[in-house]
């Protein structure tokens, strides 16, 4: 499947705080929509940068909790990895698997449009797996 069909499906909402917005902030907004990342950006379209939770957690073992009351920007992963409507979940699985990361925002002509998990990796994966097993049972038992 295409991302542009997965974002069809799932919308092309994208949560973004801009690099100026405090950690503190950045936490209420994971909570509030229940997510694990978001694209940092300051007007909506351009992509600066992406955080995610284990940014916070790994900058609060290491700097303590001053952290939560510093900007955005000083966290954040600066160099996004991205993708096109064109590409494919398959694609993208072993890129987020070897990367290790598990987010990455769709861009249109440098504009961003939507933003991939491996939560929708994971899903598209199961739906696949399933429709496999129900065709090959049906071909077993001889049904339609
Ligand atoms: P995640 O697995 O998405 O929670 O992110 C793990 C780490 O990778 C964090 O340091 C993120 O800032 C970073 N990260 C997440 N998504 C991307 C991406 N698309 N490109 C580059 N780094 C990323």
């Amino acid at each position: 499947m295409r991302v542009t069909e997965a974002l069809r499906r799932k919308g092309g909402s994208v949560v973004t705080i801009s690099g100026e917005q405090s950690v503190r902030e950045l936490l209420a907004l994971l909570a509030q929509h229940g997510i694990g990342a978001v694209v940092v950006s300051d007007d909506g379209v351009q992509v600066d940068g992406i955080v995610s939770e284990r940014d916070v957690v790994r900058r609060l073992h290491s700097d303590g909790d001053g952290v939560l009351d510093g900007p955005v920007a000083q966290i954040m992963t600066a160099e996004v990895h991205t993708c096109g409507p064109e590409a494919t979940l398959d694609e993208l699985m072993p890129l987020m698997t070897e990367r290790r990361f598990r987010h990455v925002p769709v861009l249109v002509d440098a504009r961003l449009t939507g933003i991939v998990s491996i939560g929708d990796v994971v899903k598209h994966r199961i739906a696949e797996v399933q429709a496999e097993r129900d065709q090959l049972t049906a071909y077993i038992s001889g049904g339609p």
